[in-house]
């Protein structure tokens, strides 16, 4: 007899609920990973039945019973409970959080399943008369037709949603013309697409190294430098894996990285495709989710919460540029999605893949320790050449708007040949700060230890750190002079100066701001891949992944501003966003070239990079890690305290470290509590204590005892306060 159920609720409580079963409900009903409703304080609320036994953990008298079973099957298998459960632990985050938030948003609230319903739109081969007139007669369906196409035949109709207002209609009057037709992703009617060419040899090494651990767990790190074919390798693994009747997750770091590959994929692998990510509307994920947990779509892509889905048959687990900070979550429920893709693999003994040309390094670590299997690829795939690298000294040099004599002339020659040309500067907005020429005034944001950033079209001074604004002043807010000026340059300004200089090339710009509307980074995506725009200006965006055959040149205007950053982290980060950067360059038929201005020519991140590669910076810096004893030679877990008043904060920090000292007796080191880099944000005033140990499972054992702990200490109540284990940010 097993009477108590244990059910996990959305509350930041480090423990299960216990309650009855709901009146009148056999226990032959009850299974781990059904919903259940429940009386909660004067409320309801939805949970998950994790487990049933004999055992409270509350005395009798005060179990209450639940009120009722939502779903007659478990949405989970026990397997993915005991995975999740096992995040949640290492996490140190309460359990009902995680378990929850693993499930889609509608279920979560307790609402009854979607029925699944096409979410995908694809162009039929229509007749090109009919096509001519629709021209003339329907712009609109016209366009609907022309944007399908830019997307490679087929898009999710959220996506189609993004781009166009009111589409009901006109999806309708197409889809009666028989010109284009709805379904799931991945169930075309079209044949599969061969490989168009046969693998190189490094290629076919690491198709056949990860095929042979299919079955079992095996770490791959596949370190392959841009354009070499990574993702071609990811394909031909993924045909086996499917042969073989199993199922295959697919993590990628960013939302727009997604419509181009789910074209790739569906061209060569057969069924359907579930889509998770943010991108998408509920409804769709849920039904995205529903198609992988039923195991009735085998192949499964998203974005970093795509690792907690349920995915049964598990085959392989690819990771596409693994070095991505976007897999770490940095609120709340802080995992990172790379890391817990391993762990998942493990679990369904099967091989996982981490994919980078710029490796974390974490993972390069791990390879060279002889823990995952290293595969390279060294050598652009097909006929593309790796770009040569250049450093732009500019010290006394006169800038226009941020750039260099030599740069513009190096623009205006690719420009005059009719390439392309991409402008890589990693601030958005028209400068970083505002000052008085009569005071020295700088435009502060009041709520954070930051300047607001001025965004000249919109008129206003912006912070990008909390996101407070107000309008430009038109004179010094301190002293009254008119004399105001920027300081600095960011992407719009560089647009501006760019077109200035190159009246006639048409120029777009990619970066946060330019893409908030509708449909737009779509747009703008197409236009760089076709060529219709011959200057691309913008920050990561435009960095991560995508592949732009035209760019002869890539210039990064500003490379500094990485090289002497306080966190540890600052020089790899820098070194994966230049590599990263220059790897858009040369990825066509013609040679690539690539330009960085710098005022510190002879520093060694850029010396190395130029003169050897990526790898080379890799084994000096994980030298000096290994020497200041930093992850990835260490493990660390990062306690953050935010406060309206800086001594609340610290106070309870303190309290925590005593703590902390007390449990560890010397096998951690604990530093501070000391002020973040940023102490100010959002008005409040935060603090950081900085736990680390030569040993992951020693910094476990003792989190164990020290976290549940946590909120009963006397300042508690007065600060947010959150863990972070394996913190990728120190700020
Ligand atoms: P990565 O993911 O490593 O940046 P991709 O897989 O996108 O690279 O490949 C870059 C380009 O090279 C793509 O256009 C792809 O079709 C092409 N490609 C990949 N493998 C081969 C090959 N073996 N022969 C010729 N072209 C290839
Ligand atoms: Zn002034
Ligand atoms: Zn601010």
């Amino acid at each position: 007899m097993s009477s108590i159920l244990h059910i996990a609720l959305p509350a930041p409580v480090y423990g299960l609920f216990d309650y009855l079963p709901p009146e009148n409900t056999p226990e032959e009903k009850l299974a781990p990973g059904q919903r259940l409703l429940v009386p909660f304080g004067h409320s309801e609320r939805c949970g998950l039945l994790v487990g049933l036994s004999d055992r409270a953990s509350v005395a009798a008298h005060k179990l209450r019973a639940a009120r009722a079973v939502l779903d007659e099957r478990p949405l989970m298998s026990r397997e993915h409970l005991a995975f999740l459960r096992w995040v949640a632990d290492y996490y140190h985050h309460p359990p009902g959080e995680v378990l929850l938030s693993a499930l889609p948003v509608r279920l979560r609230k307790g609402k009854p399943p979607l029925v699944p319903r096409p979410d995908r739109i694809r162009i039929c081969d229509t007749d090109p008369e009919a096509f001519a007139a629709l021209a003339r007669r329907a712009p609109r369906q016209r366009q609907l037709l022309d944007w399908l196409r830019e997307q490679g035949g087929s898009a999710s109709m959220s996506e189609l949603r993004r781009r166009f207002d009111n589409v009901h209609g006109v999806v309708r009057a197409l889809c009666g013309k028989g010109m284009i037709s709805l379904g799931m992703a991945g169930d075309a009617a079209t044949p599969l697409q061969p490989p168009r060419f046969a693998l190189e040899p490094e290629q076919a090494q690491a198709v056949a190294a990860v095929a042979s651990r299919l079955g079992r767990y095996h770490a791959f790190l596949l370190d392959g430098v841009t354009g070499s074919g990574k993702t071609e390798v990811y394909l031909r693994l993924a045909q086996q894996v499917l042969e073989q009747g199993r199922s295959l997750l697919f993590l990628v770091p960013e939302i727009s990285l997604t419509p181009q590959l789910i074209n790739r994929l569906e061209k060569r692998l057969p069924g359907p495709i579930a889509v998770l990510h943010s991108g998408r509307s509920d409804g769709e994920r849920e039904q995205a989710w529903q198609m992988a947990r039923q195991g009735r779509a085998r192949v499964v892509l998203g974005t970093r919460s795509a690792v907690l889905a349920p995915v049964p048959d598990l085959g392989l687990v690819l990771v596409d540029e693994e070095h991505d900070s976007a897999y770490k979550q940095q609120e709340g429920f802080r995992y990172s999605a790379r890391d817990m893709a391993l762990v998942r693999a493990q679990r369904a003994n099967c091989p996982v893949v981490l994919g980078s040309a710029t490796p974390s390094l974490e993972s390069l670590k791990n390879a060279m320790d002889g823990r995952y299997g290293w595969l390279k690829l060294t050598r652009r795939a097909g006929k593309a050449q790796h770009p040569g690298m250049q450093l732009l000294d500019i010290r006394n040099q006169r800038l226009q708007g941020g750039l260099s004599p030599a740069l513009l002339q190096a623009l205006e020659a690719v420009l005059s040949e009719g390439r392309q040309a991409m402008v890589f500067l990693n601030r958005r907005g028209y400068a970083p700060v505002l000052t008085c020429y009569g005071c020295g005034w700088l435009s502060d944001c009041p709520r954070c230890d930051a300047r607001q950033t001025m965004h000249r079209r919109q008129g206003r001074l912006i912070c990008h750190h909390c996101g407070n604004e107000r309008s430009l002043p038109r004179q010094c807010p301190s002293c009254g002079s008119p004399e105001l000026h920027p300081l600095g340059q960011g992407t719009e300004q560089l647009e501006q100066v760019l077109q200035q200089h190159f009246p006639g090339h048409p120029l777009v710009r990619i970066d946060r701001d330019a893409t908030s509307a509708k449909g737009r980074l779509d747009d703008l995506l197409a236009q760089a891949r076709d060529g219709r725009a011959s200057l691309l200006v913008g920050t990561q965006m435009l960095a991560k992944g995508h592949h732009f055959p035209g760019v002869a040149l890539v210039a990064l205007v500003d490379v500094d501003g990485g090289l002497f950053g306080a966190d540890f982290r600052a020089a790899e980060r820098m070194a994966q966003l230049i590599i990263q950067v220059a790897g858009r360059a040369g990825r066509g038929e013609y040679p690539g070239r690539v330009l960085m201005q710098t005022r510190f020519p002879d520093h060694p991140l850029l010396q190395t990079l130029v003169n050897e590669d990526y790898a080379a910076f890799a084994r000096e810096a994980l030298k000096e890690r290994a020497q200041a004893e930093l992850p990835p030679c260490s493990f660390q877990a990062l306690i953050r305290a935010s406060a309206v008043k800086a001594e609340t904060a610290e106070d309870f920090l303190r309290q925590a470290a005593a703590l902390v000292e007390k449990l560890a007796g010397g096998a951690l080191q604990v530093w501070g509590p000391v002020p973040a880099p940023m102490r100010k944000r959002a008005g409040r005033y935060r603090s950081h204590l900085l736990l680390q140990a030569d040993q992951r499972k020693r910094l476990q054992r003792i989190l164990e005892d020290f976290v549940p702990v946590l909120s009963t200490l006397p300042d508690a109540g007065r600060v947010r306060w959150s863990v972070d284990v394996d913190p990728l940010d120190l700020y």
